[in-house]
Formats: structure tokens, C-alpha cells, sequence
């Protein structure tokens, strides 16, 4: 048994009351989780300040000097408190304590030369130190405590008992020199060498106690490395099992419906990204292993043009394709457009929605089981027990955020083998992340627009400017443009949100009055068949402006409308302003979005205002968003049961994440099922970390 796996009260210092709560409250049960208590930062501690250099920093700091006056205050007991002055050859500063008064004030020695370490309070124009630790300057010379320390995490029971940080660190010094000799290195020589990693032992030691920040930081690299490394590996295991599990339907030909739709319909030359996405789709379906990726790409990529042409091949090879909506405006708008490309093909289309009437449900029903009907688009509908296919080949899922795991396996109820899977998304996410959230999902991305696209001149107003954004609008009416104007709808707040958007309907009416302008309003609690209505109303230009919550956010098409406002858009979080805005500029005209605002804005909100003004790249988007949320929501993540990362953050450690994929993308170049002898570490270091039951040897 190893050393590392030694029960922690073993540890010299570490008594039966310390183990329980190093065990309750950070964990540690072993050496090897003590190990493994990374440190947040370091403070430097070869650095002293004078009194004089305090200026208004906040951080921990070291001072020399001597402590010249010590008073207990207030009530005998728990209110009484202890006063010193500390003082240098350039200032003085007071140090406070409010615990363990008696004690601390009998420990301390008035007139030595001492080392003062902690984190000053600025109060009233004067500097203060509660609960600064104190050194005899002559047993600090003597002690460990001299360079780069460690911060750990610490809480308030484990400072009670004597584990704050110093304790930690403490108990990290005497562990460490144990440890020499017993951490091998699972990364041969060669390897490190090629990525320029330290050695695990070298890391584990420096990450503790670095002999500087240069080392400090290449430890981190090289264990974050590490568990990218082996957090990627698991994910190309989960990948391998998936298609070696998964059998899917081969097809093998690209036959006469894609050919003739490629050659004669397709109005446009494919972008180079929407190209590289087919054939990662057609390589996907070719050879009977089960495709399960996901798409991504700004709005209006064209996306569905490839879902389109990925449909066609189903149905080349003889199967079914149906395409599933979020909702039953854009499931109308896909079937609306489908149905127009394939306008002169033999092909049947279908829509099916919760509004469709029972005898045309029961026809679409029947041909669907026949293998009449080839292609099928709807929303939640398609998943009513009733609707059976012939043989489905292959599913599209427009938006999956909406839709569960389950709920799709509910797709092919009847199918002999699970059709293949495309998911598109319009939500972007850095690469990294989605790898790590969709996890077994293959990912394909269209980052190119097509050619021709106007981009959105972008701006943010305030509720003062709104004569001016009425002028606006009515010279862009004038010039035959059309108008969105959408108004938050937060679930919590739903009464006083539906107040704000018919008070903003009426204050729009009364500014373009009937029956030269008209105005169409549209939210949530309507029914479907009257959002329809009013949708197709200003989608045939009867209305020149829509008036709409979130409903809209969502894939609508109405390309003469070119001017989006945002009311309140400091509610709305940038994905979905993203979103919204991509409801404009999809037609030949200039277009324009403008973001409405109160006076007073959050440091976030102005973060988010900025980044939609400065840019139209929704990765970019994503990225600031990503920042701004901070980890809090990634639990996500977590939920995957992939790897635990301890240091590595899947936000901020891209490149890292780029180097480690490229070590294992090259370690399968060289030994593709890892047979070789100097590799057996690297299998062995896996079977260790994998969360799952991965059986490498048979994947491999
Ligand atoms: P998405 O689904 O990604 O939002 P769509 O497939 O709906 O995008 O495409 C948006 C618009 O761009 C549609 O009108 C579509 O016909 C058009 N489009 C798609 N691909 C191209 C291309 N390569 N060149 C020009 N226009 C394209
Ligand atoms: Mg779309």
C-alpha cells in the first residue's frame, strides 16, 4: 500500500480531534487529499513593508517593527478587546484582537523586534491590523516561514482550532519530504520533454512551496495539464464506447434527391464551414456507427440548410427524417421554408403541432407508417405516443437547451436502431465548454456567415432618448423598413413585465396612430393560434411594428424587418440579446439595434451594453458571458460525472486544454490502442481518475 494512502492522523501533528476536522471540512482523509489541498495563491514573504509604503493596499503584508503599547478595552469577558500600537522607524499602525484576549496579551512581549504579518483595515483615514500574526524577528529568522507561502482554503471551525492557514501549511512541511521517492511519474521523459511539463514529483512539491513564482506557475501548468490530459481521454473513451455501442443505419450512398437538390435547387454556393459540417455528417452516417453531434452556429449560419441536405441523404438511402422545434411558430417557419426548396421534388413534407386538427393528425399518422410521408416537422408533438415511423433515419433537434435526454430517446419508439441524431444550436459556446457539457456529443461548428450579410449597427440609448428613437423608427416606416420592439419577460416579475409591455404597446399606438401605422403585439399568455396570427400579420408587412416579449427570440424569419429596440436590455443576459438581435439585418437592408436602458446601470450591465455595441461575433458573446456569470453556472458541468478538476478551469485554460489535446491526439498517432510499455502508466494513471465504467482495453 502506498504512502499516499495513509490514513491522515498518522501525520505527525495531526491528532485524533485535528483529523476530524480536517475530515469534516475540507475532505482529508488520506496523505494523498492533503497532497492534494492546492494552494489559491502565495504571498510573498521575503518581502517587508515600511508603515509609510501602507498607502491603500489590501493585501496581506509583512512588517518589521516594534510593538510599543498594549491595552485591554471594554467590559471583563467576551466584549473586552486588546489594543496595541506596532510601530516602525517611519510610522505607527494599531493591531486589534477580539478573541483570546488574556492570552494573546500575555504572550506578547512590549519593545522586541517583531514580525508582523496580515491584512491592514483602512478605518476613518487610520490604518489597523486585526488579528495580525506576530514573530519574534529571531525566531522568524529561524523558521520556515521565509518566501513564497501558501494560501489555502480555510474555514472558520478549522481557524478556531488552530488549522488556519498557517497550521495548514505547517502540516503541508512536514508531509512533503515524506513524499520524495513515492510519486512517479505517469508521463515518460520524451512526453514531458515534448509539452515542457515538470516531473509529477517536482510539481506536487513546488506547488506547495515554490522557490518562485516562475516555478509555481509551471507546477500549476503541469498538473492542470494533467487533468485535462486525462479529462479529455475520458471524454474520447465515452466517444469510442459510444460508437462502438451504438449501431445506427448505414447510408452508404449520396443518391438522387441530394444530388438534384445540390445541383439544381440549392440557390447558393454552400459557405466553406457549412461544407466541412456535411461531411463530418456524412462521414458520421456512412458506416452504420450511431451519430449523436451537435451543431453549432450563429444565427443565421445555415444551419438548417445543412440539416436540410443531411435529411436528404436519410431519405437517399430509403428512411424517414423529421425535424423537431422548440416552438410552433419556428417549427411553421422550418416547415414553410422546406417546403418551398423542395417545392418541385416528389418529396412529402408534413407539420405537425399541437394545433394541427385531429383528421389531418390521423392522416399524417398513417402515412408516416406507411413511408408515404419523408420528411416530418413539428414541435413536442412529435413525440405523442402515436406518431410511428416507417423507419426514421435520422432526427434533427433545433434548440436542444429545450429538450431533454429522455424526451429524445422518445423520438424513435419504434425503430429498430436509434436514428441518427443532429442537434443545432444557435447558443454558442466556447469549444472547451461544450465539450464538457454535451460531453459524448461529437461537435461541429459553422463559424463562417454567408457572404453578403450587412453588419448591425449596434447602440444603447436611455428611456430620455426616447423622442429621438420615435423619430427614428418613423423615417425607417417611411423608407418601408419594419420594427421589433421587445420588452422582458422574467417569470418572477410576470405581473408588473406584462404591465410594462402593454403600457409600451399604448405609448407606441398613441405615437404612430392608426390607420397609417399599424401595430401588432404579441406575448406569452396568447393563444397560439392568436401569436400566429399576429405573427403572419406583420411576417406579410400588414403591420410595420411588432411589439413582442421573448416570444420572439427564437428563430423568426421576416426579412424586411431591420430595426430591433430592447426595451429594458439591461434584464436581459447577452446570449439572449444575441439572440434577439439576430432577428434583424437578414434582409438586404441596413439594419439596427438599440438597446434601451434605465439611467443607472450595474457594473454588469454596462459590460454587457459595451460588448453588444463592440461586436457581432457570438463566440465572442460567449465568451464575456462566460466571464461575467463566473462559475456559478457551470454546475452543469459537474452534473456530466466527468473528471473532478481540482485546479484546471475549462474557461480560462484554454490554451492548456489546447496542448493537452494535442498530447493526446499525438499519443494516438504513435500508438493508437496504447500497447506499448512506456504507455501502461498513462492507462494505468486513467483507470485510476475515470468516473465511469470505461473499459479502455476493449475500446481500444
Ligand atoms: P440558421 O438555421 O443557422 O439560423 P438558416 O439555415 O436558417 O440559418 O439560414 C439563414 C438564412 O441564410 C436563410 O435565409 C438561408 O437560406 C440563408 N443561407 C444559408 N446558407 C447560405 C449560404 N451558403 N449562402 C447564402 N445564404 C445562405
Ligand atoms: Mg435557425
Amino acid at each position: 500500500m502506498s504512502i499516499l494512502s495513509t490514513a491522515i492522523e498518522y501525520l505527525k501533528g495531526v491528532g485524533p480531534a485535528k483529523a476530524d476536522l480536517l475530515k469534516k471540512e475540507l475532505q482529508i482523509f488520506r496523505y494523498a487529499d492533503l497532497l492534494q489541498l492546492y494552494p489559491y495563491r502565495y504571498v510573498d514573504r521575503s518581502r517587508f513593508y515600511k508603515i509609510n509604503e501602507l498607502g491603500g493596499t489590501a493585501a496581506e503584508v509583512q512588517i518589521k517593527g516594534r510593538i510599543t503599547n498594549m491595552e485591554v478595552q471594554g467590559p471583563k469577558g467576551r466584549g473586552s478587546r486588546l489594543k496595541a500600537t506596532f510601530q516602525d522607524d517611519t510610522g505607527e499602525v494599531e493591531l486589534v484582537w477580539f478573541k483570546g484576549v488574556q492570552w494573546i496579551q500575555k504572550s506578547l512581549k512590549l519593545h522586541q523586534d517583531y514580525v508582523l504579518y496580515g491584512k491592514p483595515n483602512f478605518f476613518n483615514g487610520s490604518l489597523s491590523f486585526p488579528h495580525p500574526e506576530l514573530d519574534l524577528e529571531a525566531d522568524f529568522k529561524r523558521s520556515p516561514l521565509r518566501g513564497l507561502q501558501p494560501l489555502y482554503p480555510s474555514t472558520e471551525k478549522l481557524n478556531q482550532k488552530g488549522l488556519n492557514n498557517r497550521g495548514l501549511a505547517k502540516l503541508t512541511k512536514v508531509l512533503l519530504p515524506q513524499l520524495k521517492g513515492v510519486l512517479p511519474d505517469f508521463f515518460p521523459a520524451h512526453f514531458r520533454d515534448r509539452y515542457a511539463l515538470m516531473t509529477r514529483e517536482e510539481a506536487l512539491m513546488q506547488i506547495h512551496f515554490p522557490s518562485s513564482i516562475d516555478k509555481a506557475e509551471a507546477a500549476r501548468l503541469r498538473l492542470k495539464f494533467e487533468e485535462l490530459f486525462f479529462f479529455q481521454m475520458e471524454m474520447a473513451a465515452q466517444k469510442r464506447q459510444h460508437h462502438r455501442e451504438f449501431q445506427s443505419f448505414a447510408f452508404a450512398e449520396v443518391g438522387a434527391h441530394f444530388n438534384h437538390f445540390y445541383e439544381k435547387v440549392l440557390p447558393f454556393e454552400l459557405t466553406g464551414a457549412q461544407k466541412r459540417v456535411l461531411k463530418e455528417i456524412r462521414q458520421d452516417m456512412r458506416y452504420g456507427k450511431h451519430m449523436n453531434r451537435l451543431l453549432q452556429g450563429d444565427v443565421g449560419s445555415g444551419k438548417t440548410m445543412v440539416a436540410l441536405m443531411a435529411m436528404l441523404i436519410a431519405i437517399d438511402n430509403g428512411f424517414q427524417a423529421c425535424l423537431m422545434a422548440p416552438t410552433e411558430i419556428l417549427a411553421q417557419q422550418h416547415y414553410q421554408g422546406i417546403r418551398e426548396l423542395l417545392e418541385d421534388s416528389p418529396l412529402q413534407v408534413a407539420l405537425l403541432t399541437g394545433s394541427v386538427k385531429t383528421a389531418d393528425r390521423k392522416v399524417i399518422h398513417e402515412n408516416l407508417q406507411s413511408g408515404e410521408l419523408h420528411i416530418l416537422i413539428g414541435t413536442h408533438a412529435l413525440l405523442e405516443d402515436k406518431v410511428k415511423y416507417k423507419n426514421l433515419g435520422l432526427a434533427v433537434v433545433d434548440e436542444q437547451h429545450r429538450f431533454g435526454v429522455a424526451q429524445r430517446a422518445k423520438l424513435w419508439k419504434k425503430n429498430k436502431l436509434p436514428p441518427h441524431i443532429l442537434v443545432m444550436t444557435a447558443t454558442p459556446i466556447p469549444r472547451t465548454l461544450a465539450m464538457s457539457i454535451y460531453g459524448n456529443l461529437d461537435l461541429s461548428v459553422i463559424d463562417e456567415l454567408p457572404p453578403g450579410r450587412k453588419p448591425i449597427t449596434t447602440s444603447h440609448a436611455f428611456d430620455k432618448d426616447r423622442n429621438k428613437l420615435f423619430g427614428f423608427l418613423e423615417t425607417e416606416i417611411e423608407k418601408g423598413r419594419q420594427v421589433y420592439i421587445v420588452y422582458p419577460l422574467i417569470e418572477e416579475s410576470e405581473k408588473m413585465d406584462y404591465k410594462d409591455l402593454m403600457d409600451g404597446y399604448e405609448s407606441i399606438c398613441r405615437a404612430f396612430p392608426r390607420p397609417k401605422y399599424q401595430v401588432s403585439v404579441v406575448h406569452g399568455k396568447m393563444k397560439p393560434e392568436d401569436k400566429d396570427f399576429e405573427m403572419q400579420r406583420f411576417a406579410s408587412g400588414k403591420t410595420q411594428i411588432m411589439v413582442a416579449t421573448t416570444v420572439i427570440e427564437v428563430g423568426v424569419n421576416v426579412p424586411n424587418a431591420s430595426v430591433m429596440v430592447i426595451e429594458s436590455a439591461e434584464r436581459f443576459g447577452l446570449s439572449q440579446l444575441h439572440q434577439l438581435r439576430g432577428r434583424v439585418g437578414r434582409g438586404a437592408e441596413k439594419s439596427y439595434c438599440i438597446l434601451m436602458t434605465g439611467p443607472k446601470l450595474s457594473r454588469d450591465a454596462q459590460v454587457r451594453m459595451k460588448t453588444m455595441v463592440r461586436t457581432q461575433d457570438g463566440f465572442e458573446i460567449a465568451d464575456v458571458d462566460l466571464k461575467l456569470r463566473g462559475p456559478g453556472d457551470l454546475t452543469g458541468t459537474q452534473q456530466s460525472g466527468m473528471l473532478n478538476l481540482k485546479l484546471a478551469d475549462l474557461r480560462q485554460d484554454t490554451p492548456i486544454m489546447d496542448l493537452s489535446r494535442r498530447a493526446l491526439q499525438d499519443l494516438f498517432n504513435a500508438d493508437p490502442s496504447l500497447k506499448a510499455a512506456e504507455h501502461q502508466s498513462i492507462l494505468e494513471e486513467f483507470a485510476k481518475r475515470k468516473s465511469g465504467k470505461i473499459d479502455w482495453g476493449r475500446i481500444a
